[in-house]
């Protein structure tokens, strides 16, 4: 059994970061129960009762299985942090296939397949229990067995590569290791971005160009208006899993595409997915893609530079059991753990910075059409038949919410046409 000042702190910083999200469950748990047996008001003129309380009974169910999730995940992280089972692990790897890079490199995806092994049953509860309890579920085993695999395939195809460079960084460049790992990171993250909508999601999903005829006319049209050069519009079979619906923009340059699931098509009239598309296309004017790209690059370069430091000692790896020269492999997995408990403190500000573009495309998508009608009404499509929480506790929305919630937005787009009459009278 480890324990020590260094075990000892980031169980610490584990523990506290579970302790807080508990509360937080607890708090807006609490917060919409109360509110159950009631619509709140300005609710009711698009949902009736036994849908809202279903949304409810939806939005408890996930919370419960996310608080056991948390906590297997703490226990989890602390029996690798303090039996020693990942220094042995490690030793193992190296036995097997050698401390070369080589070896270095499929030791890391050894263990790491070892340990997602055991999350593979909550995604598949979550998948055949919850989201089919509710409603949502549409996979097959058959589907859900094949995307693990194609999922830990893609993960070998790109990460053993990077590793393995990294690592020859690692070797070679003792002081600017970091910055060249980094740096790789970033063109990764870029490439991944260009790629994404061409290579990887066609592998999950068959992509459709929407087919001529009214909405495309009208997308097409809106496009133009807003001088938005579109070639592509594409549906995706998002039905073939989930019955939950979206849209969304990706890819940059000229590799944009912008992907509308066959869900939202069924759900929706025409103005209502013209108006999901000027959101979609104000996320582009804003440049938010780019934004995102920076702000994680400054991140992720803080991320390295304490990798860095952590490598220069051998105090760190040693108080966690690792006698080792190859401190790569041990330093990321160690990292990954650590990490959470930190990351998780500064994800409420980019869920801030998130939602202050969501708040910008929404004002883009109302200027563009002439109206806010059409983007209230699919946005309380969106959230009626997702089930979204209506009335989450505002310090759990302001923490965890990527979007604002529903009524945040219709406020703020309400508050839109009160602007534009004062500036008419
Ligand atoms: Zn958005």
């Amino acid at each position: 059994m480890l324990i020590n000042s260094v075990t000892n702190a980031i169980v610490a910083l584990l523990f506290f970061k579970f302790i807080f999200e508990s509360i937080l469950h607890f708090i807006n748990n609490y917060h919409i129960l109360l509110r159950r047996k009631e619509i709140p008001p300005g609710f009711e003129t698009f949902i009736d009762l036994p849908t809202y309380q279903n949304s409810i009974d939806y939005t408890l169910m996930k919370s419960n299985f996310s608080s056991f999730c948390g906590a297997w995940n703490l226990i989890f992280d602390i029996f690798l942090l303090t039996s020693g089972v990942l220094p042995f692990l490690f030793e193992t790897g190296l036995n097997w296939f050698g401390s070369k890079n080589f070896g270095q490199a499929t030791t890391f995806f050894f263990i790491n397949f070892i340990l997602s092994l055991f999350w593979i049953p909550f995604n598949w509860w979550r998948q055949f229990h919850l989201e089919d309890f509710f409603g949502f579920n549409r996979s097959t085993q058959n589907i859900f067995w094949a995307d693990r695999a194609k999922e830990y395939l893609l993960s070998l195809i790109f990460g053993f590569p990077i590793f393995y460079i990294v690592a020859w960084f690692f070797q070679g460049f003792s002081q600017s290791w970091w910055l060249w790992a980094w740096t790789i990171f970033l063109v990764f993250q870029v490439t991944m971005v260009i790629i994404y909508p061409l290579l990887i999601l066609p592998l999950f999903n068959k992509l459709t160009p929407l087919p001529d005829g009214e909405l495309k006319e009208r997308l097409l049209q809106l496009a133009k208006s807003t001088q938005f050069p579109i070639s592509k519009i594409f549906t995706i079979d998002g039905s073939k899993r989930s019955a939950h619906s979206n849209a969304f923009f990706t890819g940059i340059g000229k590799f944009r595409h912008i992907v509308l699931y066959d869900t939202l098509i069924e759900q929706m009239t025409t103005e209502e997915i013209a108006a999901v598309l000027a959101h979609e296309i104000g996320h582009y004017k804003h440049q938010h893609i780019r934004t995102n790209l920076i702000v994680e690059g400054v991140c992720s370069l803080l991320g390295f530079g304490i990798l860095y430091y952590l490598s220069s000692g051998t105090w760190f790896l040693e108080s966690l059991g690792f006698q080792t020269e190859y401190i790569l492999v041990p330093l990321i997995l160690i990292f990954s753990i650590a990490i959470s408990g930190i990351t998780f403190w500064i994800d409420p500000f980019f869920n801030y910075l998130s939602r202050r573009h969501e708040y910008e495309a929404d004002r883009f998508a109302a200027d563009a059409l002439g109206q806010t009608e059409p983007l209230i009404s699919s946005l309380r499509k969106l959230h009626k038949e997702n089930l979204s929480n209506l009335t989450p506790h505002p310090i759990f929305s302001a923490f965890h919410y990527s979007h604002p919630t529903l009524l945040e937005r219709e406020i703020a787009l309400k508050s839109l046409i009160v602007d534009d009459h004062c500036v008419k009278e």
